[in-house]
């Protein structure tokens, strides 16, 4: 049986994306061959990685407006880095929205290269909601903020109108929910929270904001040369992007965004619900600033754990517990999570009504 799986990441996908990615392996395309042991470089591949780049322009709406999609290795983690390496100037400086441990890491990194304004942060609370009614310097040469924190539970809502370029770390809620994904010139996120599985990252970006900084950036770390390659600069993860390819067209099929939003709204409604209504349960975060992706949730009483814990074990839920640094649970429900997993888990909710 299929387990109800609310892992943060790697993370649940479609079943036929398991079922199509499995039969690649074994057979790719009808050619006799591995997807595992051909070149990238083939027509076949070639083509896979055409049509992944394409597909992910369209569903955000950003086709024919100057950005290119990219799939490269080394996670959203080496984002981090690369990000400050091709828009922070030689002395210039960069500013930052602090939502969490990832924004954080994502600061770190930037500080390497230069000067690393934080316009705000939610660290003193935990992270428990995300900052408003800050300021972001206009001589910053971008602005960097974390649509999703993951970890904690939080989702920014709105996101400020600059005249800078605006670069967006969107790993946990990638195409769970329409915007206006041109407020940003640059997105990223690594695969596996709501996209494939680990391996690759998926980098959007508008072509006319790089090769402003006047720094020699190390060839593996610069955009322009990944998109001059068409994003085969090196060998790149070819399953991972096959499988990303697979969901994406997984998300057409149901509708794209705006179809996905609607359920992953209807999923989030459910759970936040019983989570205010039961007196058992408590939320972790601000309600305005609560994400539907990633809903962090404690009990009201420790003691109850061991007989909560058993309960949704029972029916065959995985990956509940909390991160380490909030503890408590924490049920991830990316696009793949049907809403019948969340009634699965709301049950268990109730029923620990009855056993306790
Ligand atoms: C998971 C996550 C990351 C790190 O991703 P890696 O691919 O493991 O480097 C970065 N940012 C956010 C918001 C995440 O959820």
């Amino acid at each position: 049986m299929r387990k109800h799986n609310y892992s943060a990441g790697p993370c649940i996908l479609p079943q036929e994306v398991f079922e199509k990615s499995a039969q690649a392996i074994l057979n790719f395309n009808n050619s006799g061959l591995s997807l595992l042991e051909i070149s990238h470089r083939s027509k076949d591949f070639v083509a896979v990685m055409e049509e992944a780049r394409a597909l992910v322009l369209e569903l955000l709406g950003l086709e024919g407006k100057g950005y290119q999609a990219l799939f490269l290795g080394g996670g959203a983690s080496l984002e981090f880095l690369m990000v400050p390496y091709n828009l922070m100037k030689e002395n210039g400086k960069a500013a930052y929205l602090d939502t969490g441990t990832w924004a954080s890491g994502a600061i770190k990194e930037a500080k390497y290269l230069g000067e690393t304004v934080v316009v705000a942060s939610s660290k003193e609370e935990n992270y428990t909601h995300i900052p408003k009614n800050y300021t972001v310097p206009t001589d910053a040469n971008y602005f960097h903020c974390t649509s999703n924190n993951t970890i904690f539970g939080t989702q920014m809502q709105e996101f400020p109108n600059l005249d800078i370029p605006t670069v967006c770390d969107m790993s946990s809620d990638i195409f769970s929910r329409q915007m206006d994904f041109s407020q940003f010139d640059l997105i990223y996120a690594g695969a596996q929270k709501n996209m494939g599985p680990a391996g690759t990252t998926l980098i959007v970006v508008k072509e006319e904001i790089l090769g402003k900084t006047g720094r020699h950036i190390p060839s593996m770390l610069d955009y322009e040369k990944h998109i001059k390659a068409d994003s085969m600069y090196n060998t790149p993860p070819v399953f991972p992007i096959y499988a990303s390819l697979l969901t994406l067209q997984w998300l057409k099929k149901q509708g794209g965004i705006a179809a996905i939003e609607k359920i992953n709204n209807a999923k989030a409604a459910l759970l936040y619900a019983e989570i205010d209504r039961n007196p058992l349960f408590k939320g972790t975060v601000n309600p305005e600033d609560r994400s539907p992706m990633n809903a962090c949730f404690l009990l009201e009483n420790e003691a109850h754990a061991e007989t909560f814990d058993a309960l949704w074990k029972a029916v065959g839920i995985s990956g509940l517990p909390g991160h380490r640094s909030v503890g408590g649970y924490r049920a991830s429900m990316y696009n793949a999570l049907p809403l019948e997993s969340v009634k699965v888990l709301v049950d268990v909710m109730k029923d620990l009504e009855n056993k306790i």
